[in-house]
């Protein structure tokens, strides 16, 4: 809304009581004009020559709970489309697994979990790549955020200090 869209939509497949966000976050989003719309589940973007041209969504209904304890949304098989020309997809992050893949094409054998992210010291925050450091979310220790990777960041800064030293 912000930088000056006429419509921005935050699409969720089940309804606002899962909305797995801070409740200032969706009153501040309404406040600025998001407009939500619950029990939609994304099927497809339509493209027209390389762009967007639209989005069709199934309309769900909330079931039996999953593991997470929340009403699991399953499809009623109607399905509505959405004039849209602009897709943003947050459903949930991983690390980007291009370090992994240049890793491998380059021989270079690079400790990841079986998501991907990085194995490191964790004191120094070296990776398995000699003098190779990492932190924030892509190598993780305990909770992802800011403090954390500030932490990781000034960690590896000490380790690398040492390093160069020798
Ligand atoms: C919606 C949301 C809300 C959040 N709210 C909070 C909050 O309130 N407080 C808080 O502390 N934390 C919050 N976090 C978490 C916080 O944003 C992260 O923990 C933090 O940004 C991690 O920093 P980082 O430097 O490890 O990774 P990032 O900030 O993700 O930086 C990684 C950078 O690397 C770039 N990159 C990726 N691949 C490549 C490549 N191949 N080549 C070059 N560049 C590349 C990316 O574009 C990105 O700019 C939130 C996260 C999300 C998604």
């Amino acid at each position: 809304m912000r930088v000056g869209f006429e419509k921005v939509y935050i699409v969720y497949r089940r309804t606002e009581k899962e909305l797995p966000a801070r409740l200032e976050e969706i009153r501040h989003a309404k406040e600025e004009g998001v407009e939500f719309i619950f029990l939609h589940a994304p099927s497809e973007i339509y493209e027209e020559e390389g762009h967007v041209a639209g989005m069709k969504f199934e309309i769900m209904e909330l079931g039996e709970p999953d593991q997470s304890g929340r009403q699991r949304p399953v499809g009623t098989g109607k399905f509505v489309d959405l004039d849209v020309d602009t897709v943003i997809v947050a459903l949930g992050t991983g690390p980007n697994p291009i370090i992994q893949k240049s890793a491998l094409t380059d021989g270079i054998e690079l400790n990841t979990d079986k998501k991907g992210y990085l194995i490191v010291n964790e004191d120094t925050r070296e990776t398995s790549i000699p003098a190779i450091y990492a932190g924030g979310d892509v190598a993780p220790v305990g909770e992802s955020n800011a403090i954390n990777a500030m932490g990781a960041g000034k960690k590896a800064a000490k380790a690398i200090n040492e390093y160069l030293a020798k």
